[in-house]
């Protein structure tokens, strides 16, 4: 197996909504039979790991939680890392102020007190949390943010995501948003390559968004494999002038391209 790990996002790769796409269990079972390993990625800072972990064994993938990262759990490691002992004030929805507590921090609402202002996706973002940031970020606070996707996908369309909340805090203080850590930055493939001793070229980053989960492939140094049942379908491919190393309809296409279909 060429792969040492496979790296897939997971809503438009492995699932659609609460359904799984079709060959995908079956993929990740030979994959990790063939010796690699499988880490699932995503965006979204509203779910724990745990909860991640939870769903892919409903879907019939088990998983073990430390397979999975998704944007902040790489927040939390990339401020232990760069701010340990940070003040923070956090726009964000119960599951990510959790995981920050349990890193350690300290959170406050008081904005002298506050060193690094955490924006997340949050469906209860309201004036006065736009206040709280504002009135810290001008008393000097850094801006950080977790994932940089303007809408969630749902069923009905969508749900504002966190580069709304990043547009708004940006257009009244001035101050610019830095670091995004989830898809596409580097920050998050770091994370992943440190957490699997692994280097990008011996991986495989799978997804079906061009613009995050290709793009910070490419830009990593992996081989990537862009799937047709999510977000990207051929059109937009050609106007990305991004070069994916594999193009498939469907996840369940990569065991024939890696060699392991009828094995
Ligand atoms: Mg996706």
């Amino acid at each position: 197996m060429k792969y040492k790990a496979c790296i897939f996002d997971q809503d438009g790769t492995i699932y659609l909504g609460n359904s799984l796409i079709s060959g995908a269990a079956e993929t990740i079972a030979r994959l990790r039979a063939a010796g690699s390993r499988t880490i699932f990625l995503s965006n979204n800072p509203t779910k724990t790991r745990e909860q991640y972990a939870e769903k892919l064994a409903r879907l019939g993938i088990p998983t073990n939680v430390d397979d999975i990262v998704n944007s902040s759990y790489v927040m939390v490691e990339w401020l232990k890392e760069n701010t340990p002992g940070a003040c923070l004030y956090v726009i964000g929805e119960e599951s990510i102020i959790g995981e920050l507590k349990e890193a350690g921090f300290v959170l406050s609402e008081k904005p002298g007190e506050v060193d690094v202002v955490v924006a997340s996706f949050d469906r209860t973002f309201d004036y006065h949390k736009l206040q709280v940031a504002f009135d810290a970020i001008n008393a000097g606070a850094r801006l950080v943010a977790t994932n940089p996707d303007r809408y969630c996908p749902t069923p009905t369309g969508g749900e504002p995501d966190c580069a709304a909340i990043i547009a708004a805090l940006e257009a009244c203080t001035g101050v610019k948003c830095d670091p995004v850590v989830g898809k596409p930055s580097p920050i998050m493939v770091r994370t992943i390559m440190e957490k699997l001793g692994l280097l990008p070229k011996d991986c495989l980053m799978v997804g079906d968004r061009l613009e995050t989960d290709i793009r910070m492939g490419i830009e990593a140094g992996m081989d990537t494999c862009l799937v047709l049942t999510g977000d990207a379908d051929r059109e937009k491919l050609k106007i990305s002038g991004l070069k994916p190393t594999m193009v498939l309809n469907s996840i369940a296409g990569l065991l024939e391209m890696c060699n392991l279909s009828g094995s």
